[in-house]
């Protein structure tokens, strides 16, 4: 098993295969000024593939395909196939919007993919305009059967709760696990981008807390769930008599980094050691300079012992990316 510089276990790697999106969320992308990466400077099925041989060499276990939406890659099936080919006992989920996947759940299960989080922010039709400009809940949900009928489950839902947006929209969200068998997880705004855009996402993030307790006031008490891996970092709860769970994501006011267990591959091949801080490795460049999967294993291992301890939100530092070029 790969540890990194402070003794915890890397085993974990999300990989981004697409930073462009079909949405716009508003704390994700701008509407305007977005640069993305060019066709030939993302990596390829083959060279994604190659990168898990060399994390499953190592010892990594678990996988995520994510974006920008990682649904239009237009061989997102080939990516899935080939991650899987090199690691048979691995746990291969995806993070999507889901709009996408009525077109593809079962190709993606048939390649095997094991399951799928879905980001959806409000079931209010108004408000998700707002916040992730361009979706429609309709359509989510039609992803979501889509991901059921597939059996990628269960289902996780993500919804990223920003002040003054979809603030109060939790609960209907939450009162959903009553009857669904979803794991609805309540995400802390993050601070992404440069200067203004992250001091204004600051100014607008809900701690888990409050949302907590706007949830608990209108639907009744929550009962934790125990931790089924010491690195999920969502804390997780049932209402009594509910079949899903209501789980809380606090990277603001809670940071699980002792417990990270996670490095993230770019959709250019840069290997990203920590979401909120700019260290970094280019595996692609080992890749087209010749390396094969020892090189790639080497330079994974070399890059996994330089991993930050930790955030440091608190003083002022974070990543200059924005979401979509890391994956989340
Ligand atoms: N497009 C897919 C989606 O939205 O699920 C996958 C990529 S998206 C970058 C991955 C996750 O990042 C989403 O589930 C979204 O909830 C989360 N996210 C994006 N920007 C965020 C921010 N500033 N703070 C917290 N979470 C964020
Ligand atoms: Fe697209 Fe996901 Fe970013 Fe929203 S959070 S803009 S769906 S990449």
């Amino acid at each position: 098993m790969p540890r990194d510089g402070h003794g915890r276990i890397i085993d974990y790697l999300r990989i981004s295969v697409m930073d462009r999106c079909n949405l716009r969320c508003s704390y994700c992308m701008p509407l305007e000024g977005l640069r993305f990466v060019p066709d030939e400077d993302l990596l390829t099925a083959d060279e994604i593939s190659l990168v898990a041989r060399a994390a499953v060499s190592c010892g990594f276990r678990k996988f995520r395909i994510t974006g920008g939406e990682p649904t239009l890659r237009r061989d997102l099936i080939e990516v899935v196939a080939g991650i899987r080919s090199e690691s048979p006992d691995a746990e291969i989920g995806m993070t999507t919007n889901g709009i996408l996947l009525p077109r593809m759940a079962r190709d993606l299960k048939d390649a095997g993919l094991d399951r799928v989080n879905i980001h959806i922010d409000t079931l209010d039709e108004v408000r998700i305009r707002q916040v992730m400009r361009f979706a429609d809940v309709q359509k989510i949900m039609t992803g979501i059967e889509a991901a059921e009928d597939a059996g990628l489950t269960p289902i996780k839902l993500n919804s990223v709760v920003v002040r003054g947006d979809n603030d109060t929209d939790v609960v209907e969200l939450a009162r959903q696990t009553l009857t669904r068998p979803w794991g609805v997880r309540f995400i802390e705004l993050m601070p992404m981008g440069d200067g203004d855009e992250s001091k204004l996402a600051l100014s607008r993030v809900v701690s888990s807390e409050e949302t907590m307790e706007r949830i608990t006031d209108s639907i009744g008490p929550l009962i934790p769930v125990p931790a089924t891996h010491p690195s999920d970092e969502s804390r997780n709860y049932q209402f009594s008599g509910g079949i899903g769970t209501v789980g809380f994501i606090s990277p603001v006011s809670d940071p699980f980094c002792s417990a990270c267990n996670r490095v993230r591959l770019s959709a250019e091949g840069k290997l990203l050691l920590c979401l909120l801080r700019d260290d970094e490795a280019d595996l692609r460049a080992v890749i087209r300079g010749g390396g094969g999967v020892e090189a790639v294993s080497h330079a994974l291992r070399q890059s996994i012992l330089l991993k930050p301890v930790g955030h440091a939100l608190d003083e002022g530092i974070h990543a200059s990316r924005r979401m979509h070029e890391i994956g989340g």
